[in-house]
């Protein structure tokens, strides 16, 4: 071994009952519900497009615990998102819907928190958003449950109240691509490997949080994260 510098630590999420995931790559799913689709300009039809955070943009927070998010940098619009976290466990490519919950490790709830200043300017010169959705602690997410301790189907409920009012509310079966053709689609541009995280996409709802405002986000039978912004 001769690293020239100190090797990074890899980043964790916890896990209920014990045990740590390690992350390679947090991939999201942009538009992903119809509502949040329209109330962001879009008609909700489009093919599911793929955005990526760096693995450390992971905030973990453990179950019954608040985690502290400080309130990025050059931002006056930091905007939640609550989304369906799967977690991979087996890794492929080319990978068949039908195929692909065999690759899922398990679930998690998590916040893709969102520079939506930053992202609409972006958008509008035609240049990446990674300033609006890849900075530091842009990915709060609570402890993972695995697949088979889960019951997700077409009513399970997803859900976010800030400061004790809903703001988010849908349930999966409400997502355009399911779980299964969003890793058919993902696994055809990137080859998935264990560790990977996906964000599944935000319903409607999304609005601006600021400091000193506690977030709680739940996915009925996988989980929920609590966090304030400091
Ligand atoms: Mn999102």
């Amino acid at each position: 071994m001769s690293l020239v510098i100190a090797q990074p630590t890899t980043p964790v999420v916890p896990v209920y009952g014990g045990g740590e995931f390690p992350v390679r790559r947090i991939y999201c799913v942009g538009r992903n519900y119809v509502e949040h689709a329209k109330e962001m300009g879009f008609s909700g039809r489009e093919a599911p497009f793929f955005f990526l955070k760096p693995a450390d943009a992971v905030l973990p927070v453990r179950a019954g615990e608040v985690g502290r998010m400080p309130y990025p940098t050059l931002t006056a619009d930091l905007h939640h998102e609550v989304e369906l976290v799967v977690a991979i466990g087996k890794g492929g490519s080319a990978i068949r819907a039908a195929d692909a919950l065999d690759h899922v490790w398990g679930y998690g709830v998590g916040l893709d928190m969102t520079r939506r200043d930053l992202q609409a300017d972006m958008k509008k010169q035609g240049r990446p958003w990674s300033i609006g959705k890849g900075f530091d602690h842009s990915a709060p997410i609570g402890e993972l449950r695995p697949a088979a301790d889960c019951a997700i189907g077409a009513e399970t409920a997803i859900r976010l109240e800030v400061n004790g009012q809903v703001r988010q509310q849908s349930t999966i079966g409400k997502l355009i691509w399911n779980l299964g053709e969003v890793i058919e689609h993902l696994s055809a541009a990137w080859t998935l490997a264990p560790g990977d995280l996906i964000f599944s996409g935000t319903p409607e709802g999304v609005a601006a949080v600021g400091r000193g405002d506690r977030l709680k986000a739940s996915v009925e039978g996988v989980g929920s994260l609590e966090i304030e912004i400091v």
